[in-house]
Formats: C-alpha cells, structure tokens, sequence
C-alpha cells in the first residue's frame, strides 16, 4: 500500500515530503520520489528500495522550492524500478503527479492519448494521468480555474479508486488534491 505526502507553505519541503514518506513506511513499499517546484520547473527524483536511498540520492543544496509532493509506491501496474516510480509527468513536463489507487480503465485511456500523439515511458497506470490533464489544458488558456477544470474533467473520465495529488508549472505556489473512495488527510496551520 502506498503513501501520498504533499506540502504548500513557506519553508523548504525537501525534509517536510521525506519526513512524511519516512512516518508512512509501515505501510510498505518498493520505490520513493518526490517532485518539487523549483523556479518555473519541476524537478523530480525517485528511486528504488527505502525512503533513506531516496534521501541519500538527493543533493539537498539544490532543492529550495516550498511546493512539492512525494509517493512511497506499492507497484499495482508494472514492476517497481525506477521508471515506474513516481512522481509521474506529461509529456511537455507541465503536470507532475503521484497517486495512491488504481485507474481501471487506464489502457483505453493511454490508447486515446497515444492516438493523439502522447507517449509512454512507463508501465504504469498512473502516466494517463498527468498526460490526460495536459490534454485537456491545453486547449484553454492557462488559468488557474483552467488548470482545476482540466484536473476535474480528466477525474470524470477515470473509473477506479485514487487519491491525487498535482502540480502544474505554471501554478507554482499551489497543487490540488484529489479523492475518490481513498482517504486522503488535508492539514492547515
Ligand atoms: N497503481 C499505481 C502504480 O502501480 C499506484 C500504486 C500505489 O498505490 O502505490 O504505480
């Protein structure tokens, strides 16, 4: 079973998102990463094996950002290795996402996208999702309603149990999160 931490506020996240993986490891897993927003990118890192592989593998120097998420994975859909480690991105590394669950009907949806000219580099479920928001984002103007309209119409098409957490490049100071019959915990101080 996986776990899902995500932090918004003012401090550096890097140790906040590790800390959270580490108080989530009883539940188990095979590989962790974490995506930060960092000036107008998104850096991700993941790797295979324990959380602390995860944290040695990171040069804490250079990750600054306050926004981030991060995923202990319990494989569902492809082999647990780096690859299919997530955090997950589109295809234009707009969107990166790290999931909890299963999106059951994720082949006809890749198929789709892959007919709109989408690629795959995992063989994970989870990649349809980044890439089905930025299908729908693109076609609009990038907006912050835009960028929960995309999330929202591509939950509508998912069948399946998840919880979501998102960042958009062009929104770096937020992310949404999503549920759907998966618990997920918001916290505020
Ligand atoms: N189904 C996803 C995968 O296999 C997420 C698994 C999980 O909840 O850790 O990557």
């Amino acid at each position: 079973m996986c776990g899902i931490v995500g932090y918004v506020g003012s401090k550096k996240c890097l140790p906040i998102l590790l800390n959270g993986l580490k108080s989530l490891e009883y539940r188990g897993y095979d590989s962790a990463g974490v995506a930060i927003m960092e000036k107008d990118c998104i850096e991700i890192r993941k790797e295979c094996g324990r959380v602390c592989s995860l944290e040695n593998s990171v040069d804490s120097s250079h990750f600054l950002g306050s926004v981030g998420i991060a995923h202990t994975r319990w494989a569902t859909h492809g082999k647990p290795c780096r690859e299919n480690a997530h955090p997950h991105k589109d295809n234009s590394n707009t969107f990166a996402v790290v999931h909890n669950g299963i999106i059951e009907n994720y082949k006809e949806l890749r198929q789709t996208l892959e007919g709109y000219g989408y690629s795959f580099y995992s063989q994970t479920d989870t990649e349809v999702i980044p890439n089905l928001i930025h299908s729908y984002y693109s076609q609009k103007e990038k907006t912050k309603e835009n960028f929960l309209n995309a999330v929202c119409k591509a939950c509508k098409d998912f069948k399946g149990s998840y919880a979501l957490l998102v960042l958009c490049k062009d929104f770096p100071n937020m992310q949404i999160v999503v549920r759907k019959d998966s618990p997920l915990v918001i916290g505020l101080r």
